[in-house]
């Protein structure tokens, strides 16, 4: 199994370490010299050696460029990145989850090895296990392990409910991921619980970080901050402190991508953050999402004429740019809006937003003016 992997990526080339953050930026002509002598018996070239060592303190020395090293070739479509939902179905009923059904539904698994090919071959070098709940379908851990084994950076997005699992701790601890987030729904089964609408949800979480910090897995939590568990803020902060080696928090509910409102009633008060101005997003131009039927979109929320990956192929994928560029510019409800430079949500989130009737407040300026 490769220690490195060496690829393209969004005009540049880089090698990295599965499971380690830091990586080097290489020339192309470095990158040259490794596809030359890929997949041969050929010793690394002396300059990646002294890499390895300095970036991961890794001695490979004797170790041949097939052993060592997994090159990943330039593609014609530069798709560095992908976002893959493997399974809507989910073992928690979260009330301010963004997913409107979560159908156990999904391809089989020779179509889902298709499909990493096809994901593989766009040019994806890092790719999310998202859902629903990626761990609870029934192809996670092989698709996982394909994918691993097709040179891809892997992020799991996990309620953390099967973390706990021995079959999941060996396979992380053998094929190591990028990253692992965790969502963090509180800092006590009672708000835990109730947000997750799951009895024993927490006790279950804990139990998978405490599985992960035992086997040396890195993971990042995101707190997910909402009426049922803000005033146990500085608990959750602790809690993730303890058991992840990064947090992030999430205050800002968002209705479904279908644009119902249901999941806004999680709201916290006084956690809407709608401080930074929406700057652009390259979404359906260097990265895109697939949902479990392998319909390829420009991202989660974005989710109009879906490329269907199985029947059209990585062909579909170059209609991809222009069907983001027409969700990006419409301004539907927007219209002649003066303040539109200086927004805070992108044009597929507003869209969401305007068909949930949600309150002004929540996603636009004009809602602070009538606040005033
Ligand atoms: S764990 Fe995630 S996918 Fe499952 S219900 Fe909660 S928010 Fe939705
Ligand atoms: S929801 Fe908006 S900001 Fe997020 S990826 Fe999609 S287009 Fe970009």
């Amino acid at each position: 199994m490769h220690y490195l992997i060496a690829s393209p990526h969004n005009g540049k080339f880089l090698v990295a370490r599965p499971g380690a953050r830091a990586g080097m930026q290489i020339s192309r002509a470095m990158y040259e010299q490794v596809a030359s002598i890929a997949e041969t018996s050929s010793p690394l070239p002396p300059w990646l050696l002294d890499g390895a060592r300095t970036a991961w303190s890794l001695d490979l020395a004797g170790a041949s460029m097939r052993d060592a090293v997994l090159v990943r070739p330039e593609t014609w479509l530069g798709y560095g990145r992908a976002t893959y939902e493997i399974n809507k179905g989910c073992n928690f009923n979260c009330e301010h989850c963004y997913l409107a059904e979560r159908k156990f539904d999904g391809l089989p698994w020779d179509s889902k090895a298709r499909l990493l090919r096809l994901l593989r071959d766009a040019g994806v070098l890092w790719l999310q296990f998202t859902g629903g709940e990626p761990l609870i379908d029934r192809d996670f851990l092989d698709t996982y392990t394909l994918a691993y084994r097709s040179g891809m950076l892997i992020e799991i997005l996990t309620n953390g409910s099967r973390l706990h699992r021995l079959e999941v701790i060996e396979l992380l601890r053998k094929l190591p991921p990028h990253k692992v987030t965790v969502s963090l729904y509180g800092a006590t089964p009672d708000s835990f619980d109730s947000l997750t609408r799951k009895p024993g949800a927490f006790k279950l979480v804990k139990k998978g970080l405490i599985a992960a910090r035992e086997a040396g897995i890195t993971l990042e939590l995101a707190l997910i901050i909402t009426k049922h568990n803000a005033h146990e803020l500085a608990a959750m902060r602790s809690l993730a402190d303890r058991y992840g080696a990064g947090r992030t928090e999430y205050g800002t509910i968002s209705p479904t991508y279908t644009g119902t409102p249901e999941p806004l009633a999680a709201q916290a008060p006084g956690f809407l953050d709608k401080t930074s101005v929406f700057k652009g997003c390259p979404a359906g131009h260097t990265f895109f999402h697939v949902d479990p039927h392998g319909l390829a979109t420009m991202c989660k929320v974005g989710r109009e004429n879906p490329v269907d990956l199985m029947s059209e192929g990585l062909d579909g994928l170059l209609r991809l740019p222009r069907i983001a560029d027409a969700q990006m510019l419409r301004t539907g409800g927007c219209g002649g809006c003066q303040l539109s430079g200086t927004c805070r949500v992108c044009r597929p989130l507003a869209k969401a937003y305007q068909e949930a009737k949600a309150p002004l407040n929540t996603y636009c300026q004009h809602g602070s003016e009538e606040a005033q």
